[in-house]
């Protein structure tokens, strides 16, 4: 097997909707799912294109009610390219005798290989590659070669452009509205070009693709007959040429697309007829391609040395498709981290916390992406400060589902495909979105050092975040401590507790420990400032010396509940619900991952249980070293004994059914050192989630990108021990049991290092020939790293360099 190859032998109705998501093309800008360019949207197939950021709001009235869902939106679909024999049957309705795909990650081309055989007989070769351009974000291109095999005559193409879509991809959002676009208008360009222009309905955003169509025999232009095909919602051309057995031609479509809100044009349909009168042909287009390719895997790529290729495979396979979603383009546009990413339709392309998996690998070898992607969240903070005014609280709330402006997109009703049910979603209530926006605007501050980002947006962030916390703990006087009540933690499972009325549940661990870090970052970052901007900051946002002496005191009597034995309850009244019968489910059900809708089919609820969708108390330890959670314990005042950890890590993992595939990340990290080989099992099952489509199905809708991410951060940074502290890159290698050798670089404070690890030891080597050198630690140790320098370290020996 080929590190660098997904490929699909044969056509499975079955999984088609899975191998479309995990083939599509995307550049950051631009996502097509790999859908083969014949088809259409028909229950097996589902061709769409997604531009990053494209959303579109519409209502929907279900038993009487109107709801409001903002949505990516399915762009028209610039594939249609289909062909027959004179007088034969289209491709589609032919039978296929042959038919494979194949994706070159390193190279990022789709190519699809059938022979098929139309009603008269007559036999034909298709061999398709497919880009979306790395290069140029606003192109894609695809050329199909056609040999016929058993006849000579007549072949007629048709390619076109469809404005007639809608989003329907994913089946349980379909009562919902999905006609997102409008205004469809279709031109002719020059002679072998045509435009579609078409305006999202309530976003009027306006979308343009122009296409152009040439056909090619030995490199040469082939002349050809060539009639517009121009109907509602639809151009294109039809192309007629002469063809002899065995002699193959060359049909190029090569597409621009742009929208309004792409920075430095003055109309979309104007930009991208220029763009494509002056687009090369598809070979200089897949170079230049290739060339972005090679440079991206320089940068981010991950060598393993381990008995299966496969596991090597999809590790290529997530970093490609992290980059499909998010690349230097995406860095020019006012975008954030899908969480399913531009490959389908699932969660209408919303942001969620996910992004918290996302940046420590991207920061690491991107920043300047990284840094967009937080401006994204700061360019919505004043919708943020919105939506904490009105809900009685202070400082800025940021929603769990964010689209557009920011607002709360989150789902008020949620369908139970299971019962057919609708019922009222209260994931809104997880408000640790905040604390993770927090956290990730402080990581990349410790990456990067980027004192402007902290000073210029990412104080403030953190700031109105604190602010946030603030209003919403209230203080218990007979305890002498704060509460933070009526939220949601990670385990969406629990909503609400068992009978009660309103939903939200109190003192969720997870939530209070975040804002107490929260808080304790806001007041170092007060520090860290220049007194002049501290000072600024502190009019702008009429900060008092008040506020920040609460900051200190919450700091500091925060609440937490702990059972009885001493283990860190998920949340209050965690210790009260019942056990759950999880033999008994497993055996009724096979796969219990969604207990949520099982039980709700049952008239129950998890609420009841003891039960978890994934990993709540544990992503403290996902999140923060054992050092770094005593330290907040012991300013809590509550004892932390390291003893605890895997007593925790055991009581809850028995208790968690893993419906969302964060969980497995989580779960594979909090174990990485104490239990290496059920780490690695958990780390092989998340890497499984997309490409098995372990979620049952749940893939064709979009990839989980936050899983994705995750297991590429887990070798970059838990295996490793890679953190970065007090100016140092510290190193602590613990290398899985099924893991030899793992190698990468990063770029850590200007200098592109490139780390390679083999049981214990380390060789790091600087790849740059100028620059400050950096600080590098091991056990203990640090040593300098001289730009264009190396070192040879082990974990268990004293540095020699
Ligand atoms: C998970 C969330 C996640 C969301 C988007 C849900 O199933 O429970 O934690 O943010 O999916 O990936």
């Amino acid at each position: 097997m080929s590190t660098w190859i997904l490929e699909y032998d044969g056509f499975d109705a079955e999984t088609e909707g899975l191998r479309e998501a995990l083939c599509t093309l995307g550049n950051g800008f631009l996502g097509t799912r790999g859908a083969a360019p014949e088809a259409r949207a028909d229950g097996i197939h589902y061709p769409a294109t997604y531009a990053a950021g494209v959303y579109n709001r519409l209502p929907t009235t279900i038993a009487g009610q109107t709801l409001e869902d903002e949505s990516i939106v399915n762009l028209p679909n610039w594939l249609p390219l289909t062909f027959r024999a004179e007088d034969g049957c289209w491709l589609e309705a032919a039978e296929f005798l042959e038919h494979r795909v194949e994706l070159d990650l390193r190279r990022g081309v789709l190519t699809r290989f059938t022979r098929a055989r139309d009603d008269a007989g007559r036999v034909t070769q298709v061999t398709q590659r497919r880009i979306v351009s790395m290069d140029d974000p606003h192109l894609a291109a695809l050329e199909t070669t056609v040999v016929p095999e058993n006849w000579s005559g007549r072949l007629e193409v048709r390619s076109l452009l469809d404005g007639n879509v809608a989003n329907s991809g994913v089946e349980r959002y379909r009562t919902l509205a999905g006609d997102h676009l409008t205004a469809v208008e279709t031109t002719t360009l020059d002679e072998d070009a045509v435009l579609l222009r078409a305006l999202t309905k309530t976003s009027r955003i306006l979308v343009a693709e122009a296409a152009r169509t040439r056909v090619e025999r030995d490199g040469a232009g082939v002349v050809v007959a060539r009639t517009l095909v121009q109907e509602q919602g639809v151009i294109g051309h039809e192309l007629a040429a002469e063809v002899a057995a065995e002699e193959p031609v060359t049909i190029e479509k090569v597409v621009a697309v742009f929208t309004s809100r792409d920075p430095a044009l003055s109309e979309p349909g104007h930009a991208a007829g220029r763009e494509i009168a002056g687009a090369p042909g598809f070979s200089e287009l897949l170079e230049r391609h290739v060339l972005n390719w090679h440079e991206l895997w320089r940068r981010f790529g991950i060598s393993l040395e381990e008995g299966e290729e496969r596991t090597h495979r999809t590790v290529n396979l997530h970093v490609f498709h992290l980059l499909q979603t998010l690349s230097r383009h995406t860095a020019a546009i006012d975008v954030g981290v899908p969480a399913r990413g531009l490959h389908g339709e699932a969660y209408r392309g919303h942001v969620f916390w996910d992004e918290l998996f996302v940046f420590p690998f991207v920061s690491l070898r991107l920043p300047r992406l990284a840094r967009s992607l937080l401006r994204y969240r700061y360019r919505r903070l004043r919708e943020a400060r919105r939506a904490a005014q009105a809900a009685g609280f202070a400082g800025a709330m940021f929603p769990w589902q964010s689209g557009s402006d920011g607002r709360e997109e989150t789902q008020q009703r949620h369908l139970n495909p299971r019962s057919g049910r609708w019922s009222p979603d209260n994931s809104s209530l997880q408000r640790h979105i905040n604390a993770a926006i927090a956290y990730n605007v402080w990581q990349y501050y410790q990456v990067t050092g980027d004192d402007g980002f902290l000073g210029g947006y990412g104080a403030e962030l953190i700031i109105e975040i604190a602010r946030f916390w603030s209003s919403i703990a209230s203080y218990n006087r007979a305890i002498d401590r704060h509460e933070i009540r009526g939220v949601m933690g990670p385990d969406e499972y629990h909503d609400a507790y068992p009978g009660a009325s309103t939903a939200g549940l109190d003192n969720n661990a997870y939530t209070n420990v975040m804002a107490v870090w929260v808080f304790c970052r806001a007041l170092d970052v007060l520090e860290l400032l220049p007194s002049d901007r501290s000072d600024e900051l502190r009019q702008r946002l009429s900060l008092t010396a008040e506020e920040v002496e609460r900051w200190e005191d919450l700091s500091r009597k925060m609440r937490l509940v702990f059972h009885e034995d001493g283990i860190l309850s998920q949340f209050e009244g965690y210790e009260q619900l019942e056990e759950f019968d999880w033999g008994g489910y497993r055996s009724r059900y096979g796969d219990i991952s969604r207990l949520d809708r099982i039980l709700e089919s049952e008239g129950d609820t998890p609420n009841r249980y003891k039960v978890s969708k994934q990993a709540d108390v544990l992503m403290l330890f996902y999140l923060f070293s054992a050092e770094e959670l005593g330290e907040i314990f012991e300013r809590l005042g509550y004892d932390f004994d390291e003893e605890t950890i895997p007593k925790a890590i055991d009581y809850y993992l028995d208790r968690t059914s893993h419906g969302s595939t964060l969980s497995r990340i989580v779960h594979a990290w909090v174990l990485a050192r104490s239990d290496r080989s059920r780490s690695w099992d958990f780390y092989l099952e998340a890497l499984e989630s997309d490409v098995s489509d372990s979620q049952g199905g749940t893939t064709a809708e979009g990839i989980h990108l936050g899983a994705m991410v995750g297991t590429l951060d887990l070798l970059q940074r838990c295996y490793t021990g890679l953190e970065i502290r007090e100016e140092v890159l510290r190193l602590n290698p613990q290398l899985p049991t099924g893991l030899r050798r793992l190698a990468f670089t990063v770029l850590y404070r200007g200098q592109l290092v490139e780390l390679d690890f083999e049981g214990e030891n380390v060789t790091v080597a600087s790849q740059t020939s100028k620059g400050a050198p950096i600080s590098v630690g091991i056990r203990g140790t640090v040593t300098e790293l001289q730009a264009g320098g190396r070192l040879e370290l082990s974990a268990s020996a004293p540095p020699a360099s």
